[in-house]
């Protein structure tokens, strides 16, 4: 392969779940499975219509995501899979994901997702308790989890992340502490730690406004992020993004490109994209995705093209939430210009402020910046 191939990302969204978990606002869907094969067959038809649009682009990283992939048969998957190195130049290292659930796992699908060539596990844990994991909504207990784990190690999967959400109604610090221990004394590649956020249109939402629920304060959500921090850096995993640790090596290569505001194209309903300076998405609906495939077109709507200044602005938003932040020369390379021109204001403010930190060539969100990252990223929207 020569140098000149640019090289970019594929999101491939399958929008079923088994059941919806109450704090959920991705586009997911239980109760329907009889558009599975439907959705798929659509799901190929967008692929090929793609082909001819990535023509020079090297693939360096998938990631199917959802919804649950592993609700559907692994047939499904394979399909896409083999599809994907049809039309596209998938590159030979390429970091292939997919997302996971126990309960919808097996050993088969796990050894069949490897054969296929897929290298890198996501699995939503959330929690450790099975009284916290029922009360979300979770169709699954802790074990299960385990033992899902255990299969994807013996069916060769080398590169495990698992989810947590910290900041679960009735969560206790002991609670987060217990999870943490045992995740991490598991050992998985890559840990995500979200904090939760309560969404309208989800069931914790509806409750939220009923007053039938109290979310945690954010004086405990604080101390459950330290906690990860402090416990996961102490258990050998590098801190390089706000809610993600990896054991060194493992950083996610898919999740990288959005934050680093690199291009990708994203495949099924609801997906985003990001090529040639233009935003876009797909329509969310599973009816309208299919429709419009099977009319042979993409099913593209509100495309937002980025001006100059835009694409700066992202730059920032996005690099800050990286810990080893923004660099000054990488700005200069991209954008030909200097970072202190357009956002130098800015910078001194938010460094007046304790928020951010320039250290040689990176700028970065301090300690308190990072519990604060929202006060910088507003700055740049
Ligand atoms: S499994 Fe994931 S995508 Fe599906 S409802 Fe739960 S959180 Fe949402």
């Amino acid at each position: 392969m020569g140098t000149e191939t640019k090289k970019i990302s594929l999101y491939i969204h399958v929008p079923f779940c088994k059941a919806k978990c109450y704090y959920c606002d991705f586009n997911s869907f239980a109760g329907m499975s009889g558009r599975i094969a439907p959705y798929f067959k659509a799901l190929l038809g967008e692929i090929e219509l793609y082909g001819e649009r990535l023509k020079g682009y090297g693939i360096k990283t998938i990631f199917i995501g959802g919804g649950t992939p592993s609700f559907v048969d692994a047939e499904y998957i394979s399909a896409v899979a083999e599809s994907c190195r049809k039309h596209f130049d998938l590159l030979e290292d390429a970091e292939i994901t997919i997302e996971a659930n126990p309960g919808t796992l097996s050993f088969e699908k796990l050894a069949a997702y490897r054969s296929m060539g897929i290298n890198r596990l996501s699995m939503g844990l959330q929690a450790c308790q099975d009284d916290i994991l029922k009360s979300i909504g979770r169709i699954h207990k802790y074990q299960e989890f385990v033992e899902n784990f255990q299969q994807a190690r013996r069916a060769g999967f080398s590169n495990i992340n698992v989810d947590l959400i910290f900041g679960l109604p009735n969560q206790t610090l002991e609670d987060w502490k217990e999870t943490l221990d045992k995740v991490a004394g598991l050992e998985p590649e890559h840990i995500s730690c979200y904090s939760l956020s309560i969404e309208e249109d989800t069931v914790f939402g509806d409750r939220l406004k009923a007053g039938e629920l109290k979310p945690a304060d954010d004086e405990l959500d604080r101390r459950m992020y330290h906690m990860a921090k402090d416990m996961l850096t102490s258990y050998g995993y590098g801190h390089y993004e706000i809610s993600n640790f990896a054991k060194s090596g493992f950083e996610c290569l898919h999740n990288l490109t959005y934050w680093k505001a690199e291009e990708y194209a994203g495949l099924g309903a609801g997906a985003h994209s990001y090529l040639d300076s233009v935003r876009f998405n797909n329509v969310y609906s599973v009816e309208d995705y299919i429709d419009c495939i099977s009319r042979g077109t993409l099913p593209v709507e509100d495309e937002h093209p980025l001006d100059a200044e835009e694409k700066m602005s992202e730059f920032m938003m996005l690099g800050f939430r990286l810990i080893g932040g923004i660099s000054i020369t990488e700005f200069m390379q991209r954008f030909g210009s200097d970072v202190y021109a357009l956002f130098g204001n800015k910078i001194k403010m938010l460094e007046n402020k304790g928020l951010i930190e320039v250290i040689g060539d990176c700028i970065k969100l301090t300690d308190s910046g990072l519990d604060l990252a929202n006060q910088v990223f507003m700055e740049f929207i």
